[in-house]
């Protein structure tokens, strides 16, 4: 019999396989506990349990089914996992790590340790951004929810026993809410008590612009952060490079975004890739000043990490600074996302593709520009 993956249940879920096999109601939670708390890889490991309710569950289900095919660490600390699923698919998780200081309610400054997870919702990406290494091959498949918390779980076992993750961001391969029920189900478990227990507001989710499921997202009433890739502030320019944006309108965008801060209280983003000579002119940014101010969204610019083979360019700091200074003029929330983990192939997609495209042949290819230093990316 082919096990199951734990954690594509949830707690109640879970008790109830378990009562069938006549363990006791709060068995369930003991093992999330240990999966969840105590960072257990395998049924031996949860010795309150008695040896039968072991030997049960192992023959059952499986906790970890993927294989990390690669672990690169970046100099800025940036860690990137590659893991290979069962049938063969790959994907990224990264986690970002920052320590900083920050104001607390009352001025004080204190040190904060952000452990942000960036995970990935599906095989490749139907999307084909086409400035991304994620979306050159296409979609090969959705991932269940316990394969994104399986990737949270991968990351946290980097971490020091004292550290946990503290944001999520989906913003890996794939499109988040073209695997809707998977993504919400992720986020059930990332959120609840018995789960990770990462408050809802600490957690974003990206998308290229799919307006009814994003109310479908806001009508799942966890006030997640929504992150919109606009990446150009017109619908021409916007179609030229979101093969997914014809057929949507920024217009459409711009009406469920409202309707998610309606529903949610929580701003939205704009997540702005900025391709050199493409989206960064003076008249690029103030018709995406237009779009923020309509509904009222911060904007976050993001350096574009170049992939090789596909033609774009990353912009210059000075560009950068104008850009985000005439935003800010026009009275635009603006932010550079600062760019981590250049070193190890930050862009999304790239370390899968290295995977399995041979590195000379990267190494021999013309470097003509551009990678999606995630499209609707993190790093
Ligand atoms: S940028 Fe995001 S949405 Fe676009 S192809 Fe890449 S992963 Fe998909």
């Amino acid at each position: 019999m082919t096990r199951e993956h734990l954690l594509n249940l949830d707690l109640p879920a879970l008790a109830a396989i378990l009562k069938t096999a006549g363990m006791p109601p709060f068995r369930a939670r003991q093992i999330m506990e240990w999966v969840f708390q105590h960072r257990a890889r395998s049924f031996d490991q949860m010795t309150n349990l008695s040896l039968r309710d072991r030997e049960f569950l192992a023959d059952r289900f499986v906790i970890f089914t993927a294989e990390k095919a690669r672990h690169v660490t970046s100099q800025d600390q940036t860690e990137k996992i590659l893991l290979r699923w069962p049938d063969g698919g790959l994907t990224e998780s990264v986690m970002i790590p920052c320590d900083d200081d920050q104001a607390d309610d009352y001025g004080r400054t204190v040190v904060s340790h952000r452990r942000t997870a960036c995970l990935s919702t599906q095989v490749g990406c139907p999307v084909g951004c086409a400035f991304c290494a994620s979306g050159l091959e296409g979609l090969k498949r959705n991932l269940t929810s316990g394969e994104m918390i399986e990737q949270a779980l991968q990351l946290t076992h980097l971490l020091p026993e004292q550290r946990r993750l503290t944001n999520i961001v989906f913003m890996g391969m794939g499109e988040p809410l073209a695997n809707l029920d998977a993504t919400c189900g992720a986020l059930k478990t990332l959120t609840a008590p018995w789960g990770l227990h990462i408050g809802a507001r600490k957690i974003t989710v990206s998308t290229v612009g799919l307006p009814p499921q994003i109310r479908a997202l806001a009508a799942h009433g966890l006030p997640v952060t929504l992150a919109v890739s606009l990446h150009a502030p017109n619908d021409d320019l916007r179609r030229q490079i979101i093969p997914w944006a014809t057929g949507i309108s920024i217009d459409m965008i711009t009406s469920a975004a409202t309707d998610y801060f309606e529903k949610t209280g929580r701003e939205v983003t704009l997540e702005y890739i900025m391709l050199a000579g493409v989206n960064t002119l003076p008249q690029h940014a103030d018709e995406l000043a237009s779009i923020a101010r309509k509904i009222r969204a911060n904007v976050n610019l993001i350096y574009y990490n170049e992939v090789p083979g596909i033609p774009f360019l990353r912009p210059d700091g000075g560009t950068m600074k104008t850009f985000q200074q005439r935003l800010r003029t026009l009275g635009v929330n603006t932010h550079v996302r600062r760019s981590r983990g250049r070193d190890v192939s930050a862009a999304c997609g790239q370390l899968a593709r290295q995977d399995r495209v041979p590195l000379e042949i990267h190494r021999d290819t013309p470097r003509t520009g551009g990678d999606k230093s995630r499209s609707h990316r993190a790093l």
